[in-house]
Order: structure tokens, then sequence, then C-alpha cells
């Protein structure tokens, strides 16, 4: 999504002193109840983004209700999406959201066509739609009803507690459709967490949603996602996260190491050349030529994590299988390219949305507008 593929034919009066005007902006807003952030609201000509063609990603469609992200993760790979709006990748991505006001509706016109073929729809593959303008906004309640009465399988992925609030109608819409749920976390330590992902629901507080999701019956399948090299992989860290996780009732988990794309890159460096600068020449190493770390780290670090999975019962997974291959990996620190989903994370129930990988880009419901970046949380 671009500026220009939310232009309306209204005139733009209401941009804040200071802030562009933007053409298709509505009105931007910054209200007592979320201090510091900005709410830039808009209006959709779509919802529906068609996934490009040869995408390894195992969904056709994603729907993104906002851009920019309060849970301001300093790693956020989905940074640079927002210089795509005329905004900095960093303060601008953390705290000017822009909110696809008429969402809902479009997405209802959308799902209503007949050539509609009711395929995986993945929510929170670009920024969090659970994040804070959710509790003002209040668009997953729609999109969760209007994917669930047009019976279309859809999955839902996110480090944020507020998707509690939707339990019982995620409960209600696991009736309906085949349904995925997915929540990432990875930093424990207190300190590191607050520096890292400061506008996160402490970890604690999401294995709690792990457990509420559970006790509704609901799959939760979690990323143990970002692994941190030197940071949070260390035997004892990894076991007690691993431990936790399975404890809470998840229904799956993946582990995946950081990786440094352009765009959070900087960012990241940034807060390491501070707070630990003697582990600087390390990641520019290990990082030097590609966004993801070495084939080597991540087999060291699939040996330290698979005894871990087997102690806490989590080696049983098949997100592998869930993803139609033919060489199901349980788990593991795949590459970015062959991301593995834990199970629960996609929709269950026949998988009506994996697309097999031959069959080529799916006919576009919509003129879709330039494909959003799929950077998974
Ligand atoms: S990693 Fe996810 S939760 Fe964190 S800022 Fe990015 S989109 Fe938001």
């Amino acid at each position: 999504m671009r500026w220009e593929a939310q232009r309306l034919d209204v005139e733009d009066t209401s941009a804040l002193p200071g802030m562009p005007s933007i053409r298709g902006l509505l009105r931007s807003v910054q209200v007592p109840e979320f201090p510091g952030l900005t709410f830039h609201e808009v209006r959709a000509r779509s919802a529906l983004n068609a996934v490009p063609g040869g995408s390894s990603m195992p969904f056709p469609y994603t729907v993104n209700p906002y851009r920019g992200c309060s849970h301001q993760c300093v790693y956020c790979f989905a940074r640079r999406t927002h210089e795509w709006l005329e905004f900095d990748s960093g303060r601008d991505f953390d705290t000017q959201v822009v909110v696809k006001t008429n969402l809902v509706d479009v997405l209802r016109k959308e799902l209503a066509r007949p050539s509609w073929d009711r395929q995986h729809v993945a929510l929170g593959t670009n920024t969090d739609p659970y994040q804070r303008a959710e509790g003002r906004y209040r668009l997953m309640p729609g999109v969760i009803r209007a994917l669930a009465d047009s019976g279309t399988p859809f999955s839902i992925l996110t480090k944020g507690t507020l998707l509690r609030r939707d339990v019982p109608l995620l409960a209600e819409a696991a009736r309906q459709v085949p349904l995925g749920l997915g929540l990432s976390m990875a930093i424990w330590d207190d300190e590191l967490h607050q520096a890292l992902e400061p506008g996160v629901p402490s970890p604690r507080a999401r294995l709690d949603l792990v457990r509420a999701l559970a006790d509704a019956g609901l799959p939760c399948g979690v990323f143990l996602a970002p692994v941190l090299p030197g940071l949070t992989d260390d035997e004892q860290s990894l076991d007690a996260a691993i431990g936790a996780i399975a404890a809470a009732g998840a229904t799956g988990l993946t582990v995946i190491p950081l990786h440094l794309r352009p765009g959070a890159r900087e960012w990241f460096m940034a807060w390491l050349r501070g707070a630990r600068p003697d582990l600087v020449p390390r990641y520019e190493r290990m990082y030097a030529r590609r966004a993801y770390v070495s084939a080597e780290y991540r087999s060291w670090l699939s040996a330290r994590v698979a005894p871990l999975l087997a102690r806490h019962g989590l080696d049983r997974q098949s997100g592998g299988a869930a993803r139609q291959v033919d060489d199901p990996v349980a788990t593991g620190v795949p590459g970015d390219e062959e991301v593995g989903f834990p199970e629960g994370s996609l929709p269950t129930g026949g998988l009506p949305g994996v697309r097999p990988p031959d069959e080529g880009s799916p006919p576009a419901p919509v003129d879709t507008g330039p494909a959003e970046q799929l950077t998974l949380l």
C-alpha cells in the first residue's frame, strides 16, 4: 500500500500541523488514551492482498489493518515498509500508525464476490493486527466475522495480548472455518525485553494468552523468535523458554534466529553498539553478506534446540507436514525462505488454503495495489 493507492477524491484538510499533506488521508488524530501515537485514518480501496507468485509463504492472501507498529521492536523488519508511506523507518514506524478504517466493509465486499475462492488469508504478516491501535479501532472482530461468515480459512500471527478480547469470537469462528493462531515470543529477560521490544506485552502476559487459547480449545503455535546470537541462545534460557511454552499448552513451536534485513539492521546495530559493543564484531561477521544467519549457526542452534524440544514434548508437531511438504521437519531452525510454521499457526482442518508450490499465482480478486511485504513477526 502506498499513499497513492489510498487516494480519495476528497480534499485533505485535516492533517496535523507539521504532518505531510497526504492524498487519501481522511484525518490524523492524537488521543489522550494513546500518548505518543498518531493515527492516520485512511480509506482503503482494497483489503485482500495477493501474495506474489513464487513466494514460499503457505498462504495466498493477506490482510493488514494497520501500517507501522506501536510494539516498537528494534529488530522489526517491517520497518522499511514505512518509507513507502513517506515516513521514516525508526521513530515514525513506532508512532505514526496508518489505520484502514473502512477495512471490514471493503473486505466483506471482496469476500462476497462470486470469484472469491476461499483460500487461506493470513493476518499479522506485515505489522501486528493486535497492536495498541486495535484497542481503539476494533477492526479485528469485524475481520474475523467477515472471514468466518464467508467460509474463508484464516490465520493470525501476533505478539499482542489484546487478542484475548476476541477469544470467544475466535472459538465461534473455529466452528465455521479452519483457523490457525500464532504467537511470537523470544526475549525473556525483562531488561532486554524493555530495550528491544518496549511496546510489546511481557512474555509472561503472552504465555497467559497461550494458556487462554488452550483453555478455549483453540490452536496456538508459538514462534520462539527472534533468537539473538550471544544474547538469548544459551541453553539455560532456551530450556526455560521452551519449557514454559510447552507448559502453557502451545500446540507447536518453531525456533527462528534473528534476521537483519535493511531497515531493521540499522536500528538493531545502533542498539547493539550502545548496549553490547563486545558483540558488534560477531554480528558484523554473521550478517556481513546477507540478512540471515549462516547455515553453520542454524545447524548449531538446531542441535542445541532439538533435545530441549524433545525434553518438553514439542518435537512431535507436524509443522512440516502442515505445509504439505514431503519431508516434514518437525521444527528446528530454518532459513527465511523455508520458514517453519509451528503446528496450530496455520489453519487446521484440511488446510484448504495451503497452495501447492507449483500452482502459481492465485487469481487476484481485486485490484490489490502494490504487494505488501511479508514480514513474519
Ligand atoms: S516485529 Fe511485529 S510486533 Fe514487533 S514492531 Fe514489528 S510488526 Fe510490530
